[in-house]
Order: structure tokens, then sequence, then C-alpha cells
């Protein structure tokens, strides 16, 4: 079922959450221990994450090195068809532009229309690590909405290749990346909008947004995506904060905001039960507000820290 059908159909605030893909030489099984707990709440659908592959030098026997590409969390596709086929829940694959051809792009898709997953979140990716600034790859996607026109036109039964005539037609749902305190390569936060806005207009059904930390941020960028014309669901990214060490580390690597008073109480926790507790408690608050003003959806970025997100899901609901 499509995400678009679930929120149509919800008479409520429905739950979803994202997990990322374990990384390589370890199990799928601590994923569905997360997974596990979390399904005591119905999450209506979990986004599973695509990570580019790293440039990484390796030593040769004669001393010299050489460049080679290691994907470190490989397995999106067979961990959403895994997902799927052990709760019966519906499951996003991630796709990004950063390291693919839009050949791989088009195979990827056809794989994802096989196994019958019909949602995916359309991304362009950030910068590999051994670059300044993000670089497509030679025959790949400049933007995220490149690749939406591609998925829209491959819902149109349009393949890569013009001899394919009457090309079986996708029917895929796409969402894609909001942010409301704006990406941080974006010089202000209506040409961010105006840019997010062209991804609908080409086709993309819904809105997923970066976490934020004061909800005040979400209905301003409500607010302004209104006033740009855009008028699909924006479904609110959320996270648990639960360390010291996040206080700088989420705004450096996300660009958001940690309120002054989320500051003031996590500089006071002394070990991880403090963090945790703490973290919970404003999740939970940012939450029931968020409930207050009717949103669509919570979606969890519940990654590492699933049994925050237990503990804020259990007194909410
Ligand atoms: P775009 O929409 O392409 O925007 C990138 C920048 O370019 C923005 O500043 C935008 O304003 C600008 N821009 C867009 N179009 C144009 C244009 N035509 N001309 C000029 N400027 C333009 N990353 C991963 O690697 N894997 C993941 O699984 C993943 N999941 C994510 C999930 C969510 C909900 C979010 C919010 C982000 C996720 N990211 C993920 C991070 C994302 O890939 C980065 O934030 C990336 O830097 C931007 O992606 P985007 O899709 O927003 O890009």
């Amino acid at each position: 079922m499509k995400v678009i059908e679930h929120l149509a159909e919800a008479k409520d605030t429905i739950i979803s959450l994202e997990v990322l893909p374990p990384t390589k030489g370890k199990g799928i099984d601590s994923l569905y221990k997360n997974l596990d707990l979390l399904m005591e709440f119905k999450p209506s659908f979990v986004n599973v994450t695509y990570h580019r592959a790293e440039q990484v030098y390796k030593k040769r026997p004669d001393g010299t090195f050489e460049g080679v590409e290691i994907r470190k969390r490989p397995g999106t596709v067979g961990i959403c068809a895994a997902i799927m086929n052990k709760y019966k829940v519906e499951a996003i694959p991630h796709l990004i532009c950063g390291g693919f051809s839009k050949e791989e792009t088009e195979n990827a898709l056809i794989d994802l229309h096989f196994l019958g997953l019909n949602n995916v979140l359309a991304l362009r990716g950030d910068a590999a690590a051994n670059e300044k600034f993000f670089t497509p790859h030679l025959h790949g996607h400049k933007y995220a909405e490149d690749l939406v026109r591609q998925i829209i036109d491959l819902n149109n039964g349009r393949y890569l290749e013009d001899e394919i005539m009457d090309g079986v037609k996708t029917d895929f749902c796409i969402g894609v990346a909001g942010y409301p305190e704006k990406h941080f390569e974006s010089p202000n936060i209506d040409a961010d909008i105006q840019y997010t806005k062209r991804k609908i207009d080409l086709g993309a059904d819904y809105v997923t947004t970066q976490m934020f930390f004061n909800n005040a941020h979400y209905y301003n960028y409500l607010k302004r995506c209104k006033e740009h014309g855009i008028n699909v669901p924006i479904l609110p990214g959320l996270k648990p904060l639960t360390s010291v060490q996040q206080l700088t580390i989420l705004p450096k690597i996300f660009n958001v905001e940690v309120p002054v008073e989320l500051c003031n109480e996590m500089s006071k926790a002394k070990n991880t039960a403090d963090g945790d507790k703490i973290g919970t408690e404003w999740l939970l608050a940012q939450c029931k507000d968020l409930l207050k003003h009717k949103v669509p959806v919570l979606h969890f970025y519940t990654l590492g820290k699933p049994h925050v997100v237990y503990n804020v899901l259990k007194q909410l609901l």
C-alpha cells in the first residue's frame, strides 16, 4: 500500500519508523530486535536508508596504495523485502543519486517493482567523504528532482532505452526530503522551498522532513510551503537527542538548531540513563504538541535508540 493511501485512509495520526541497514559483516538480527520492540505500535511503514559507497585506500603488498570503493551499509533493497515479508508492513527504500548512474537507478527501480515495493524516498545524498561538494556520477543525477523525473518516467513506462516501446509502467509513490531549517547548501529557506516545490510539481507525492527539536520550525515550514503552493502532506521527522555529544554533532551534520532549554537540560546529564531520560521527555513533549496540531504522521528516526522511541510511544498512545 502506498504512503499516500495510508494517509488518505488514516483517521488519526499514524506512526512510521526509519532504520539503517547493519554495517557490512553484521547480521540482520539486531535490526529485527529493534523492530520487534516497536511493532507493538503498529507502524504503517518503515523507511530504510541508503548509504553510498566510500573510497578507501588499501595498501598493496608492494607498499603502494590503491583506492577502492566500499559500501559499509549495503542491503537496503533486501532489508525492505525482508521487513515486508516478516512484519507485513510497508517498507520504503531510500534511493540516492550519489554514486549511481541512471542505468543503475533504473535497474534498482525494476528490482523494487518486481519485489512489489511501491514506495520510494527520492534523495540526492551527500558529498562523498573524500569530496568537498556533492559531485554527481558521470552518468547520474545532480539533484533529487532529476531522480524524481526518472521515477515518474518509469511510472509512465518510459525507460532509458528509446527502443523499449510499451514498457511496463511502474507505480511508485514518491516521497522527497524537506528541511524546516533549510538545507545547509541553500542561501535561504524560500530558495530551498522553491526547489522542493519543483520536486512536487514533477510528481512527488509527499515530503518527509529533516529532524527538528523545536516544533515552531516545523509549523513555520508548513506555513511557508503552503504560501509557495505546496499542498502535499509534510511528514515531521523526529529524532531522540540523548547525549551531550549530540548537542554539537547534530547541528554540524544536519544543520538543525538545538533549543537552549534542551541544551541546558542535556548538559546536566551524568550518564547514558540521564541522557535517555532527558531525550525521552523532550521527544514526548514534541510529540504531544504535534498530536495537538493533528499532524498526519509521527516519523521516528530510531537510529540506535529504539528504546527511547518505545518509551515515548508507550506514554503517548
Ligand atoms: P536536493 O533536493 O537535490 O537538494 C540539494 C540542495 O540543492 C538543496 O540545497 C536544494 O535547495 C538545492 N537544489 C535542489 N534542486 C536544485 C536545482 N535544480 N538547482 C539548484 N539547486 C537545487 N542521505 C543519504 O545518503 N541516504 C539516506 O537514506 C538519506 N535519507 C534521508 C531522509 C530524509 C527524510 C532527509 C531529510 C534526508 C536524508 N538524507 C539521506 C540526506 C540527504 O541526502 C541530504 O540532505 C542531501 O544533502 C540533500 O538531499 P535532497 O534530496 O534534499 O537534495
